[in-house]
């Protein structure tokens, strides 16, 4: 079913500079890092060191000042418009700190909401319900973002990310709004969907605990990659 995927994201020599009344912000300096599928990522670091910007930037909602991206072969500055849309549709799921549901829609609708302008091999219906049955929400498919708590509604925001099934999940401080055991449980359904579907899972976040249980740790200060750990870092 699955029209591309991807094993590596290679991203080479990537700075992003921001500029505003006259004023340059280097946001990002000469990053280079291959991420793998199959591996639970955690980047971690001081407010301000480019977390999030370096994020957003390999997850393609971002373009680089300067270097390349590449899934595999795929060199993403080179896609035109309308291919980067599909090619994030197929390949790229997202979540947020703040969950970012549609307040008018249902979990489910919002859980479908991704597929609605997509022509896809499969019943939308049954992918969206599927995906809330998988975060454990089935009961909860009428319910308004407004009457669930945030474990919830990041658990929605998640079904929603992955209905898809996309090859990388990035995570933007999934669990910076909830208490440590919904956090826990948000993290938990990161871990489950890189081991059931063999997916890489890119997060950041300040809470130690969690980033202790990523597979690689890659830290950031001031723009750079100060310290890159591989599997087993905290064995
Ligand atoms: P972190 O996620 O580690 O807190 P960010 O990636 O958000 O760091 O920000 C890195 C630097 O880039 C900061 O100095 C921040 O102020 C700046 N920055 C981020 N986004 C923008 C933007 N849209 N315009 C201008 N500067 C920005």
């Amino acid at each position: 079913m699955r029209s591309i995927s991807s094993a590596h994201i290679q991203v080479r020599d990537v700075t992003k500079t921001y500029s505003g009344d006259g004023v340059g912000t280097t946001a990002l300096e000469n990053i280079n890092v291959t991420l793998n599928k199959g591996e639970v990522t955690a980047i971690v670091g001081p407010s301000g060191s480019g977390k999030s910007t370096l994020l957003q930037v390999i997850g393609t909602l971002d373009i680089p000042t300067t270097g390349t991206i590449h899934y595999d072969e795929v060199e993403i500055g080179t896609l035109k418009r309308k291919r980067l849309a599909d090619f994030r549709f197929d390949c790229i799921g997202f979540i947020f700190q703040q969950f970012h549901l549609l307040p008018t829609l249902t979990a489910l609708e919002n859980v479908m909401s991704p597929l609605l302008p997509r022509r896809v091999a499969y019943d939308k219906m049954s992918r969206a319900e599927e995906l809330l049955g998988w975060v454990g929400l089935e009961h909860k498919r009428t319910a308004l973002p407004s009457q669930m708590s945030g474990g919830e509604q990041q658990r929605v925001a998640i079904a929603r990310a992955l209905v898809n099934q996309p090859s990388w999940l990035f995570a933007d401080e999934p669990t910076g709004n909830l208490d440590t055991s919904n956090g826990e449980m948000v993290f938990q359904l990161l871990r489950k969907y890189q081991k059931e579907y063999g997916s890489g899972i890119v997060f950041v976040t300040h809470d130690q605990h969690l980033a202790s249980q990523a597979d690689r740790l890659i830290e950031m200060r001031d723009g750079r990659v100060i310290s890159d750990v591989p599997k087993g870092w905290h064995a």
